[in-house]
Formats: C-alpha cells, structure tokens, sequence
C-alpha cells in the first residue's frame, strides 16, 4: 500500500508524515529528489536527494521518475522510480510526502493501490503564520507558497480522505485510523 500525505506549504504535513513513520518503523518513505536548496534542518538522503537542476533534468531525460513537477515556478520535486519499485518487489508499505499533483499522478499510475491523504489546516492564516514562524523561506518564496495554498486547498475533495490538523497529537491518531483500515500490523 502506497500512503500519500498532501497539503499545502506549512499545513504541518511534513510533521505528520514523521510522526507516522516513527510509529511505524516498517513503513519507507520515499525519498524525493529535488533541485531546491537544503534547509539547514535537513539531511541528504534522508529528507530529500538535493541534486542540481541539471542532475535533475539528466533523470528526466532518462526516465527515472515516476512523476515529477516543478513546483512554485521554480525548483523540481519527483519521486524515483527506484525509491518505489524496490519497495513494492518486497511488498513493503511506503510514505509519501507531496503536492496534491504528485499525489492525483501516484493515483492515476497505481490506482487502489495507493491512498491519499489531505491534511488540512485550520485555516489560511494559520499556514502563513507557520510559514513565517518557521523562518526558513525568502521573502519571495514565502510569496510563491502562500500564492499556491488555495490552488491546493481546491483539490482536497479528490483525496480519499481529509485529516483535520487543528491539533497534532489528534491529526495523528486520525492518520493510524486511517492506515489501520488498510494495514494489519500482524503482517509486521
Ligand atoms: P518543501 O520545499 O516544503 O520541502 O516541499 C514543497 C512541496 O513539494 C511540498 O508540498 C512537498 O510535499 C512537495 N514534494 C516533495 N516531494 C515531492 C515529490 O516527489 N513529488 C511532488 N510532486 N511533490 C513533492
């Protein structure tokens, strides 16, 4: 089963996402390359592969992708056809991290096999506010995020499911519910 979260910039997507990984130590999560810089918070191989813009256009060109797309006019963001395929082979359940297009692609390419998940924040102000607090975005970043939130926010009804995020702890335990339906921890 492929479990995709979705939300957009700042809806505390990524916390979640690292939330369910630790209580299911299992489950991969698919790293992404991207042609964005690294935050000083992220690791290489782990949170993302950080490749040049050329490096990335060269896996393109090779097909090495399962989707990708060039997020906020600027930086690329794909998942590896080699994250993914080695996973499925050995049966493994996966995470993933990703805009609401990256998710709709994952559902068209693997159909009943994948489920996604919109996390949905309280409310516009609260994403900017968190965007702003987390301090890792450039004036004009922060202008591209907050431009694309309702862009996203517009395809929640496409998802299979929709987690309320007003409180972590909760929007956690919604998530497990979710998975649970689908996964039986006997299979660990
Ligand atoms: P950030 O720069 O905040 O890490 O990510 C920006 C957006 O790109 C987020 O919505 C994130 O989920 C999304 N993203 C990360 N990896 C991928 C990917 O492999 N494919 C797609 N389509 N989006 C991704």
């Amino acid at each position: 089963m492929l479990f995709v979260f979705s939300a957009p910039s700042g809806s505390g997507k990524t916390t979640i996402v690292k939330e369910i990984l630790k209580q299911y130590p299992e489950f991969h999560f698919s790293i992404s390359a991207t042609s964005r810089k690294k935050r000083d918070c992220e690791t290489d191989k782990k949170d993302y592969f950080f490749i040049t813009k050329e490096e990335f256009e060269e896996k393109i060109k090779n097909d090495e992708f399962v989707e990708y797309e060039l997020i906020y006019d600027k930086n690329y963001y794909g998942t590896l056809k080699s994250q993914v395929d080695d996973c499925l082979k050995n049966g493994h359940c996966m995470v993933f991290d990703m805009d609401v297009k990256g998710a709709l692609s994952i559902k068209r390419i693997y159909g009943d096999k994948s489920l996604l998940i919109f996390v949905n924040p309280p409310d516009k102000e609260a994403i900017i506010q968190r965007l702003k607090n987390r301090g890792t975005e450039t004036e004009e970043t922060l202008k591209k995020r907050i431009a694309r939130i309702d862009f996203e926010m517009a395809k929640k009804d496409e998802f299979d499911y929709v987690v309320n995020n007003d409180d972590l702890q909760q929007a956690v335990e919604d998530a497990k519910k979710i998975i649970n339906k689908y996964y039986n921890k006997e299979q660990k």
